[in-house]
C-alpha cells in the first residue's frame, strides 16, 4: 500500500488536468483498507475511487483521500470444454486484457478493444461498444467496502447493469471498491464472432465466417478506433462527453418536422434516442474553441484539452454548447463525463 499527500493526478486522468489530491492511496489487499481506517485523520475524510480518470473531470483539487485499487492478479479459476473463467485484478489495464484475451483465442471481449481505463471501471461502467457490454462476458464481481474492507460479491444478475450504469455506479458510489473481476470467455471453436456493426462486418466481407478468429476482430475494432476517435495522448479528452438524448415521440414528430434528416433511433419504450454528436455539429459546434478547450474536429462529441485547460474551463464550454443545443432544438444535454 502506498499513501501520499498532496499529489498531482495529472497522470491520472484522461483530460490531463492538473489537480492535486490531498491524499492518493493505492490499495492491493483487504487489509490495505482497515489499516488505512485506522488511521483518524485518514478515517474522517471522504474517500473517491478512481480508476484510470478516463471518464472523469477533475473540477479543483480534490479534499479527502483518493483511492486507487492496484491489484493485477489474472487467473484462470475455472474451465470446461468450451468456455474458460478468468478472474482479473480491478487494477489491470482494461485494453492489456483484451489483448491478453485475443492472444489466448479466447472469444467475448475483443470488440471492448481500445476503451481506456482499468478492469475495475468495467463494471462499475458496464462498458459497450459495437454490439458488446462487459455484462455480457462477466460472471462475477468481488467488491471490499471502503469503511471496513469486508468482502462482498456480486453475481451477474446482482449487479443492476444497464446503459453505462450499474449497481456500483447507482448504490455504491465511493463505497465498494471493485477488486476482482470474473470473466467467461469462449474458447476459439466455441464462440462466434459479433460483427453486426456495419464497418466491421464490411473489414471482414472476404473471410469465411468460419475462419474469423478474436483477434482479427480486435486488430479491425483498433483499426477503426483509431481513425474515428481523437487519441488523448494528442489531446486530452475523457472520451464522449455527452449522453445520447432520448425525448418522446410527441416531440420527436415536432423536431422531425423541422430537421427531416435527424438521425434517430427507437427504443423499446417507444421514446427516440438522438446522437448528440449530430446535434453538436448541427449547432456549428463541431471542431470551435473556447480558450483552452474545444470540441474536437474528428467527433463533435468530444471536449479536447488543447494545452493547460482547467476543469472550469472544460465544464465552461460544455455549458455554451448545451445552451446552443437547447436553443436550436429544445433539447438538454447531459454529460456522460463524471465531474469531481
Ligand atoms: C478516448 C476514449 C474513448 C472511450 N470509449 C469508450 C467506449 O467506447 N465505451 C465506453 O463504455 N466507454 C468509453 N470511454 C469511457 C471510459 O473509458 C470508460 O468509462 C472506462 O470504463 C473508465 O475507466 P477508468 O478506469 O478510467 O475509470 P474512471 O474514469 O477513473 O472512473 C469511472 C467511474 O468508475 C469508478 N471506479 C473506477 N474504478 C473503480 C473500482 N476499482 N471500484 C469501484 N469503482 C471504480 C469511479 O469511481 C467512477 O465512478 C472512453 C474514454 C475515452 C477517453
Amino acid at each position: 500500500m502506498h499513501i501520499q499527500a498532496n499529489y498531482p493526478l495529472e497522470k491520472h486522468n484522461t483530460f490531463k488536468i492538473n489537480v492535486n489530491a490531498q491524499y492518493y492511496v493505492e490499495i492491493f489487499r483487504q487489509s490495505d483498507i482497515t489499516v488505512l481506517r485506522s488511521d483518524l485523520t485518514l478515517a474522517s475524510l471522504p474517500w473517491r475511487i478512481i480508476g484510470g480518470g478516463s471518464n472523469m473531470l477533475f473540477t479543483g483539487d480534490i479534499k479527502g483521500v483518493v483511492v486507487h485499487c492496484g491489484y493485477k492478479q489474472i487467473k484462470i479459476v475455472k474451465e470446461d470444454a468450451d468456455n474458460v473463467w478468468v478472474s482479473v485484478g480491478a487494477g489491470n489495464d482494461w485494453h492489456e486484457l483484451v489483448e491478453w484475451s485475443v492472444n489466448h483465442g479466447y472469444w467475448g471481449l475483443e470488440n471492448l478493444a481500445l476503451i481506456p481505463g482499468d478492469v475495475g471501471a468495467a463494471p462499475v461502467q458496464n462498458i459497450g461498444a459495437y454490439g458488446s457490454e462487459a455484462r455480457d462476458a462477466i460472471t462475477r464481481v468481488q467488491t471490499l467496502n471502503l469503511f471496513n474492507g469486508e468482502r462482498r460479491e456480486f453475481r451477474n444478475a446482482d449487479c443492476n447493469f444497464g446503459y453505462r450504469t450499474s449497481i456500483f455506479k447507482q448504490e455504491y458510489t465511493d463505497r465498494l471498491v471493485v477488486h476482482r473481476v470474473t470473466f467467461r470467455l469462449h474458447k476459439l471453436h466455441a464462440g462466434i464472432p459479433n460483427i453486426m456493426y456495419e464497418p466491421l462486418k464490411q473489414a471482414l466481407a472476404e473471410v469465411p465466417k468460419a475462419d474469423i478468429t478474436p483477434k482479427m476482430v480486435f486488430d479491425e475494432i483498433v483499426k477503426i478506433r483509431r481513425k474515428r476517435l481523437p487519441d488523448p495522448k494528442n489531446f486530452g479528452n475523457a472520451g464522449s462527453f455527452f449522453k445520447n438524448p432520448v425525448v418522446n415521440s410527441e416531440y420527436f414528430q415536432e423536431i422531425l418536422e423541422n430537421y427531416p434528416d435527424i438521425p434517430h433511433h427507437k427504443t423499446l419504450d417507444g421514446h427516440f434516442k438522438i446522437p448528440a454528436a449530430w446535434l453538436i455539429e448541427a449547432a456549428n459546434w463541431k471542431g470551435q474553441r473556447n480558450g483552452r478547450a474545444g470540441v474536437s474536429n474528428r467527433h463533435a462529441l468530444v471536449i479536447e484539452n488543447l494545452g493547460g485547460a482547467t476543469g472550469q474551463d472544460i465544464i465552461e464550454l460544455a455549458q455554451m454548447i448545451q445552451d446552443a443545443v437547447d436553443h436550436k432544438f429544445g433539447i438538454h444535454l447531459e454529460p456522460e463525463v463524471i465531474f469531481i
